[in-house]
């Protein structure tokens, strides 16, 4: 591998250092090549997880500067998939390596410039939800009053703001109705209580996928959950840990251990892959945290991912029949980061008149990765272009997966080249098989 001499020779500071162990664990086999996404499309060895690895170990060990190029721009082209750690036989924990990394990038100041804009984003809006909601609010007076259409048309942002229309072209619609802890407390269960769980609205989620909340909380109550939603909870921190802002994560991470530590419940319920991986990881994120390790740690075991708590409990058969061909796309954050892939898919076999298939290569990322199609645009359509043909080749007419970015990706591809595929939520499939019974949200 040829490196790229720094003029300045910096190593990592002590601070969230990147684990050693973890570089020397890599053997160097390659087996982890043809399941990484950026490696796929780029066919360059730093754009591997083998080449990432090397080149933490040639910043360890200085003979590499931290604010290399080549070091900060193959780091962060990485999507943080987790893909290389399934295949992976000798267990490299890729995945806290590579956000130890950016975290080390962020705390030099060295992030990439649209990074450096989004993690803004992050630090004001997602960290307080009454700002998010008023920016949710004036997004959606812009995509129903018919000005969305008249720009677009006209190409306006185009012209005088080029990367304004690109995160444009990808927001996602927003809800007609939101769902945030704020606008519900409690869901009660349909008959007999059996389980009492909390649930998370989190950020997005509860702005722009709200009927997928309302779909989770209705079919929990059909399955005995009493659900309560605590307010003081806040965004989990997942798109800040992914990017590199550890210490904006811990913040918001010491806010939610808090928020749930008022139910002793059965269960912490996230219907958001990305979400759910880095809650089971407050634990290590708040591990050096004398006040919070102990109390993250307790929390993170409470966390169950939608799926996995129905298949746990039992979910019931439901009773109304869906005769579609359906193929379920893994999330990354939920196969790679949590191994969770059986569970959805038993329950949508479940469901009478359901044809449940398969694609090609299912657990290869579908490129969104949190800010991933905002800041790497391309990279993330090039990716996404490989699902799209792996999809169409199953004749299915729906699509179901269990993470707002990828359901955004893929529906706005699918759009872009005309397929008739619905996309839609486990949970909002599962609520539709259900029939709707009992509706309360
Ligand atoms: S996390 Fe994903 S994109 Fe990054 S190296 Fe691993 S497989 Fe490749
Ligand atoms: S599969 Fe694991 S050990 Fe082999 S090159 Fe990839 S990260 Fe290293």
């Amino acid at each position: 591998m040829t490196i790229d001499q720094g003029i300045a020779v910096r190593g990592f500071s002590s601070i969230d250092v990147p684990d050693a162990s973890i570089v020397a664990s890599c053997v160097h086999c390659g087996l982890c090549l043809n399941e990484c996404p950026t490696y796929r499309v780029l066919r360059v060895e730093m754009d591997s997880p083998r080449g990432r690895i090397q080149l933490v170990n040639a910043v360890q060990e200085e003979r590499l500067s931290l604010d290399s190029p080549a070091f900060l721009k193959h780091t962060f082209q990485c999507l943080d998939c987790r893909g290389c750690e399934t295949a992976c036989p000798s267990g490299v924990k890729y995945g806290a390596l590579i956000e130890a990394v950016r975290g080390q990038a962020v705390q030099a100041d060295l992030m990439p410039t649209r990074r450096r804009i989004a993690q803004q984003v992050l630090r004001t809006v997602f960290r307080r939800l009454k700002l998010l909601r008023l920016a949710a609010q004036a997004l959606k007076l812009y995509q129903r009053s018919g000005l969305q259409t008249v720009v677009r048309r006209l190409g306006v942002l185009q012209r005088i703001a080029p990367p304004l229309a690109k995160v444009e072209a990808l927001s996602p619609r927003v809800s007609n109705r939101f769902l945030q802890a704020s606008d519900l407390s409690f869901f009660p269960a349909d008959g007999e209580v059996r389980h009492h769980v909390s649930f998370i609205t989190g950020c997005i989620m509860g702005v722009a996928f709200a009927d997928a909340h309302r779909a989770s909380l209705r079919v929990l109550a059909q399955n005995g959950c009493e659900v309560r939603i605590p307010e003081q909870q806040g965004c989990c921190g997942a798109l800040h840990v992914h990017g590199g802002d550890r210490e904006a994560a811990r913040e918001l991470a010491r806010r939610n251990v808090e928020a749930f530590e008022i139910h002793e419940d059965d269960a912490i319920i996230i219907n958001s892959a990305g979400c759910g991986s880095t809650l089971k990881e407050y634990g290590e994120l708040l591990a050096d945290d004398p006040e919070y390790a102990a109390r993250a740690e307790a929390f993170s075991v409470r966390v169950k991912d939608f799926s996995e708590y129905l298949h746990e409990i039992g979910m019931r058969t439901p009773t109304g029949a869906i005769a579609e061909r359906v193929v379920y796309q893994d999330a990354c954050h939920l196969v790679h980061a949590q191994g969770i892939s059986r569970q959805p898919r038993d329950l949508l076999r479940m469901v009478p008149g359901t044809e449940l298939v398969e694609m090609e290569n299912p657990t290869i990322c579908c490129g969104a990765a949190g800010l991933y199609s905002v800041t790497d645009t391309e990279i993330s359509l090039a990716i996404l272009e490989e699902r799209l043909d792996a999809l169409q080749a199953t004749g299915a007419t729906v699509v179901v997966s269990a993470n707002p970015g990828c359901l955004l990706h893929i529906q706005t591809g699918a759009q872009r080249r005309g397929m008739d595929l619905q996309v839609m939520h486990v949970a909002e499939f599962l609520d539709a098989a259900y029939g709707h019974e009992g509706s309360k949200a």
